[in-house]
């Protein structure tokens, strides 16, 4: 096993743990998703023995090339979907993935409703709020998300628990973390996917129970790779 994916796991570990403590938070109360994309299934492995178990991959193709194995030798892996999906994927990603982060549309909650109740699989799922309203990025605008997530629990009874964001790149991105945070406590839901590399500390502050880091851990990856579409 090298050093390096250990140390910088337990180093991601105390940042977390020292960021819920000085925002009188539990430490346990936020959950570490280790983005592998890119990384292969040895790197996996080696976080796998640092003692990781939750693990977030962009694209249903590559996470099934990966985890299956993965997962037969360790039942307590939980794998979560952070990329963009495409409707005519929703049954292998139901299949394969535990929580699916990036619920952004109408039709993909319904296709994914309708794969849940064919497969008797229930993956917790995250509303994506596109808090910046950028137009070339996924995810619902703020001022529609209360009544999407509410059409979606009850007209397509998706299992919804939470929302994620990806802030925009140039802008701080607490003033996000906390508009996530004030849409997710009106509509009543106890999981706020947010934080990456970059900022994984200031969102635990403003109350992520869920941070999505892959830089920090598994180091830089191929720039070519990094922006996937399912
Ligand atoms: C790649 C990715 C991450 C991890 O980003 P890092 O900066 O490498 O930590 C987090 N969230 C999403 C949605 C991603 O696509």
């Amino acid at each position: 096993m090298t050093r390096a994916i250990a140390e910088a796991l337990a180093e991601v570990r105390h940042t977390i743990t020292t960021a819920a403590l000085a925002a009188h938070r539990r430490a346990d109360a936020v959950r570490l998703v280790a983005v592998s994309k890119t990384h292969g299934a040895d790197a996996v492995a080696e976080a796998i023995a640092a003692g990781q178990r939750v693990f977030g991959e962009n694209r249903v193709q590559e996470a099934q090339e990966k985890f299956p194995a993965l997962k037969a030798a360790h039942a307590d892996l939980e794998l979560h979907l952070i990329g963009p999906l495409q409707t005519n994927k929703a049954k292998q990603a139901v299949a394969l993935f535990d929580v699916i982060q990036t619920v952004d549309r109408e039709s993909l909650a319904e296709a994914l409703a309708k794969e849940m109740a064919k497969a008797g699989r229930h993956p917790a799922c995250l509303i994506q709020v596109n808090t910046g309203e950028e137009p070339q990025k996924a995810g619902i605008p703020p001022r529609e998300a209360l009544a999407f997530i509410e059409r979606a629990r009850t007209l397509h009874n998706l299992p919804v628990s939470g929302l994620m964001c990806i802030p925009p790149v140039d802008e701080e991105p607490a003033l996000h973390f906390a508009l996530l945070r004030e849409i997710a406590t009106k509509a009543g839901l106890p999981v706020l996917s947010m934080g990456m590399s970059g900022d994984y500390a200031s969102a635990v502050r403003f109350g992520a129970t869920h941070v999505r880091v892959g830089t920090a851990i598994f180091g830089a990856r191929p720039a070519a790779a990094v922006e996937g579409q399912n």
